[in-house]
C-alpha cells in the first residue's frame, strides 16, 4: 500500500464548495472508514483521491492529496498513472454485463498496466480472482457473462477487475449497500485480507461496518442545509 495524505482539501462543482477542510493521513496497510450523512461529499472525497473529480466537467478542487507524497491534483500529473495506482469499487457491481468473466478482469488492463503481454493475462485473471476470493469459484465459467453472476459475486468481480492492475491504494464507495447480509460478510471477510496489501479507504453508511472493517473512522458533517461538509473528527474506530 502507499501513503495517502490528504491536505486542506476543498472540492467544488462549479461555484458550489462541496466540500471543505478535510485533513486525513492513510498509512499503508490501514483502512479508513469515511462516514457522514448523504450529501457531506463522501464520494467528492473519494473522487479526489482517484483524480475523476477533475475530470467532471465542473470539477475543481484546493489542497493537495499526496499519494506517496506525490500530489495528484497537482498540474502535470498523469491521469493515467493515477488510475494505475488507484482502485476504485463502487456502490452498485458494474462489471461489463455482456463481457465475459475473463475479459472484465483483464478490462482495466490496457490503461492500467502498460506492457502487460495478453500471455500474461491467464496468470493474472486467477491471481486477480484468488484474491478477490473468486477463485476456483468460477474457474469453469470463466467465459460466461458478468451479468451471469450474483450481485456479491459481481461486486467480487468488480474488486478483481481492481486488483488486476495492481493498484496501492483501494477506494469503495458504500460497496455492500446494495448487497444482501451474507454477501456482505464475504466482502467484509476480503477487506480484512486486502488490508495487508493495499491502502484502503471505505465510505460507508454502516457504523456496525466501520467497526467490523477499519483501524481509522473519519466523520464528515454538514453544518446546514446548502452548506459544504467538512471533516469533523478522526479516530481510532473502537
Ligand atoms: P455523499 O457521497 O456524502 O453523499 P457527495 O460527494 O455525493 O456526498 O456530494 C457532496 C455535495 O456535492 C452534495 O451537495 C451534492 O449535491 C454535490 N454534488 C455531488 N455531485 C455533484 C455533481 N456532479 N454536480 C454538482 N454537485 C454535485
Ligand atoms: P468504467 O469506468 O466505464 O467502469 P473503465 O474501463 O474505465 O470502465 O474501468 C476499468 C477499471 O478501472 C474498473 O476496475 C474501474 O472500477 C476502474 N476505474 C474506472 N474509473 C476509475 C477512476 N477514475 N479511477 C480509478 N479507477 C477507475
Amino acid at each position: 500500500g502507499s501513503r495517502v495524505e490528504i491536505r486542506d482539501l476543498s472540492a467544488f462543482y462549479g461555484s458550489h464548495l462541496a466540500v471543505t477542510g478535510v485533513n486525513l493521513i492513510v498509512e499503508p496497510t490501514e483502512v479508513t472508514a469515511l462516514i457522514g450523512p448523504s450529501g457531506c461529499g463522501k464520494s467528492t472525497v473519494l473522487r479526489c483521491v482517484n483524480g475523476m473529480h477533475l475530470n467532471t466537467p465542473t470539477g475543481r478542487v484546493q489542497g493537495q492529496v499526496l499519494i506517496d507524497d506525490i500530489n495528484i491534483l497537482g498540474k502535470g500529473v498523469d491521469p493515467v498513472l493515477v488510475r494505475r495506482n488507484v482502485g476504485m469499487v463502487f456502490q452498485r457491481p458494474n462489471p461489463f454485463p455482456t463481457m465475459s468473466i475473463y475479459d472484465n478482469v483483464v478490462a482495466g488492463l490496457r490503461l492500467g498496466r502498460r506492457g502487460r503481454r495478453t500471455s500474461e493475462y491467464d496468470d493474472i485473471v486467477e491471481v486477480s480472482l484468488t484474491r478477490a476470493g473468486l477463485w476456483p469459484e468460477v474457474k469453469d465459467r470463466l467465459k460466461a457473462a458478468g451479468s451471469s453472476l450474483s450481485g456479491g459475486q459481481q461486486q467480487r468481480l468488480c474488486i478483481a477487475r481492481a486488483l488486476a492492475v495492481e493498484p496501492r491504494v483501494l477506494l469503495m464507495d458504500e460497496p455492500c449497500s446494495a448487497l444482501d447480509p451474507i454477501s456482505t460478510l464475504v466482502i467484509e471477510d476480503l477487506i480484512a485480507e486486502l488490508k495487508a496489501s493495499y491502502t484502503i479507504i471505505i465510505v460507508t453508511h454502516n457504523m456496525q461496518q466501520a467497526a467490523r472493517v477499519s483501524d481509522t473512522t473519519a466523520f464528515l458533517t454538514v453544518p446546514g442545509l446548502g452548506q459544504a461538509g467538512a471533516l469533523v473528527e478522526i479516530g481510532p474506530t473502537s
